[in-house]
């Protein structure tokens, strides 16, 4: 048994555990374990491996005394305050490219779902209703998908999209006009995404830039009966402008994955006929959940050997 004790507070998929087992790392699973009593088992361990549930607040930062690493199995850290692990020395890792594949199938499984009518033929069938001639759909074939954020998630549709007929045209603040262009979409500014896609899907993060990225001004230069799919975070949308915009007609049918407030209960947006909602499922397949356990054992191990990190946020 190796000298390194791990606490897992949220879980992990066998494949990670798996890994601890093959070498001989000690790790104690407390799948839910209170806040309470996180704070009087930390100091006894070197490494804590978590999912979003669990704060890593200063509080039991300051009780780790032993505490190397913190691993975040998936992308998210705001659950983790990154300034009091900085202060504390404490390495803080996440595994953002396990749910890539997850959560670019499920924009485009939205996409899909949306210009067929998926979810109403299926909730009419059940209802007993046979909608053969009321439901006509759309083709992606020949269309214009604009993707605003080209980094893994939106390349991966992009190439997803072009199989599909499609011409892909992108926007990202970093990436360049010739990254862009090697991952098969042609570079174009903001406004002329706006101005051009019959179909536009979001993949940026939450930042100061991104908030609202798409409000009514944004949505004015857009062509009317265009559709969106957001599958980024909640609050890069301004829901109340979007909901306008489908009411009127502007928006032809948006589908989306992540809200401003979550769960998004009694949200007149959800309710709406030409709205498709799933909640915040984009990364979950049992293949993602698995990479990640995966990807994030070998990260937190590699920290507490003092090896070269692929993905270090604190
Ligand atoms: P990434 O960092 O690889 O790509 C994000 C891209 O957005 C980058 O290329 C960046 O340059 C670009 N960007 C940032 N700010 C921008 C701006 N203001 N305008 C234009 N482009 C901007 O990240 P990723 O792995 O592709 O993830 C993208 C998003 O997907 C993140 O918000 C992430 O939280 C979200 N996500 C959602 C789920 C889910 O379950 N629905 C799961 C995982 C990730």
């Amino acid at each position: 048994m190796s000298a390194w004790k791990i606490l897992l507070t949220d879980g992990l998929s066998d494949t990670g555990k798996a890994i601890l087992t093959s070498k001989n790392i000690a790790f104690d699973d407390k799948k839910g374990i209170e806040a309470k009593d996180l704070l009087e088992c930390i100091a006894d361990y070197d490494a804590l491996i978590v999912r979003g549930r669990t704060k890593v607040t200063p509080e039991v930062l300051a009780k780790a005394s032993k505490l190397k690493v913190v691993g975040r199995c998936g992308v998210g850290v705001d659950n983790i305050n990154l300034e009091a692990a900085k202060e504390k020395g404490v390495i803080v890792v996440n595994a953002p490219i396990a749910t890539t594949i997850a959560v670019a199938e499920h924009a485009m499984a939205l996409m899909l779902a949306m210009v067929r009518e998926i979810t109403k033929a299926d909730s009419g069938l059940k209802a007993g209703i046979w909608y053969k001639n009321e439901i006509k759909g759309n083709e992606l074939y020949g269309k214009t998908l604009g993707v605003i954020g080209f980094g893994r998630i939106g390349s991966t549709v992009g190439s997803y999209a072009k199989a599909f007929g499609m011409k892909v045209i992108a926007y990202d603040l970093v990436a360049t006009p010739e990254q862009i262009k090697e991952h098969g979409g042609e570079p174009v500014s903001f406004d002329e995404l706006l101005q051009k896609a019959d179909f536009i899907t979001l993949h940026v993060p939450l930042t100061d830039t991104t908030r609202h990225m798409i409000n009514a001004g944004a949505i004015a230069k857009m062509k009317d009966g265009v559709r969106i799919i957001s599958a980024a975070r909640g609050g890069v949308i301004d829901e109340i402008a979007l909901l306008q915009a489908l009411e009127s007609g502007k928006i032809a049918s948006a589908a989306l994955d992540v809200f401003e407030k979550e769960p998004p209960l009694d949200s007149p947006l959800v309710k709406h006929p030409k709205l498709i909602a799933t909640p915040h499922i984009g990364g979950e397949t049992q293949e993602a959940q698995k990479r990640a356990s995966a990807d994030i054992v070998n990260e937190v191990l590699a920290a507490l050997e003092g090896e070269p990190l692929r993905w270090r946020v604190a």
